[in-house]
């Protein structure tokens, strides 16, 4: 009996990373039926979707509107053969990595500190979503994709992008889309986009500490633990009056060993990002951004990817 390959996305899971966990379990069983692949490679094992926590509520709308089911949870890789979707890095996998086989990597980010004992298929690009970079992968094996998929995949592209208006969206990104909204059926790729964003922007029912976790990403930048998380919303407003609360909670979520904790309440409309920071050196903001914190925060305009515009910076101002 051939063990079967988990797919799996980062921890804290956005849209991309489900979406991409379903679409690239579904092609690698596809190369397996097809021998697709069998010049290369030998692909084994039926790929089962996974995700490493709770979906929020834009992929839950995402799923339900193109009618396809949660994949099931997947917090440990000990024993299993895995193929990891949206991210390479060991802070954001799933544990007990170096116990598990890891057969694939499809990402969209700089590379990760994972490492393998065997040459794999790895295929990274610096697109603006992992749904792009396997759009690319279906089209140069020949493999058909399903107007479902062709869905989710479109969201997806537009939910990383933030409907094309992150700096990490590139040509291919607006391509592929037009390409998959004409299977789907979409004329209007923008409207789509606002209604699955706009999915993301329901904070009401959301407390503080779901808010900063919903997208949280843990990094160590020179040997210090930082954590960053994000909040893309069609209107700041919509939480003016719950930064006091949500300060609180990020204060709690630093007390956990973090040298600092980022909170990106990033502005789809006005395009740009209130950073809230709790630091242990105040510096890093101005080193990374040229601005001074004013009290708590700064805004920081034209900032929208916390993946091209607050990392990398921040690495350089820790390094
Ligand atoms: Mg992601
Ligand atoms: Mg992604
Ligand atoms: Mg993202």
């Amino acid at each position: 009996m051939v063990q079967e390959v988990y797919v799996v996305g980062h921890k804290n899971p956005d849209t991309d990373t489900v979406c991409s966990a379903i679409v690239f379990a579904y092609l690698w069983n596809k190369w397996r039926e097809t021998g697709a692949l069998s010049k290369i490679m030998k692909i084994e094992g039926n790929a089962i979707p996974a995700v490493q926590g709770e979906l929020n509520a834009e992929t839950k709308f995402v799923l339900e509107k193109f009618g396809i089911k949660a994949p099931l949870k997947l917090t440990d890789g000990s024993g299993k053969k895995i193929a990891l979707v949206d991210h390479s890095e060991r802070s954001q996998t799933v544990d007990n990595i170096d116990k598990a086989e890891i057969v694939a990597v499809v990402d969209h980010h700089k590379i990760g500190d994972i490492t393998t004992p065997n040459p794999i298929l790895f295929f990274n690009l610096p697109a603006g979503s992992t749904a792009t970079v396997l759009k690319i992968l279906f089209d140069k094996t020949g493999m058909i994709i399903p107007k479902e998929l062709a869905g989710i995949m479109l969201a997806s592209i537009l939910s990383d992008t933030v409907i094309f208006k992150s700096a990490t969206t590139t040509e291919l990104d607006k391509k592929v889309a037009e390409e998959l909204a004409k299977v789907v059926g979409i004329m209007d790729i923008t409207k789509f986009g606002v209604e699955v964003k706009g999915r993301l922007s329901e904070v009401q029912g959301m407390s503080a500490k779901e808010i900063i976790m919903r997208d949280f990403k843990d990094f160590n930048m020179g040997g210090k633990k930082v954590g960053i998380g994000q909040i893309e919303l069609l209107d700041l407003s919509l939480i003016v009056n719950r930064k006091e609360e949500i300060y609180k909670e990020l204060s709690k979520k630093k007390a956990e060993g973090y040298h600092s904790v980022f909170l990106m309440l990033t502005d789809i409309m006005k395009e740009g990002t209130e950073l809230l920071v709790i630091t242990d050196d105040p510096k890093v903001v101005e080193k990374a951004f040229g601005k001074r914190l004013e009290g708590r925060s700064v805004w920081l305009d034209k900032v929208m990817s916390r993946k091209k515009q607050v990392v990398p910076p921040l690495e350089k101002a820790f390094s």
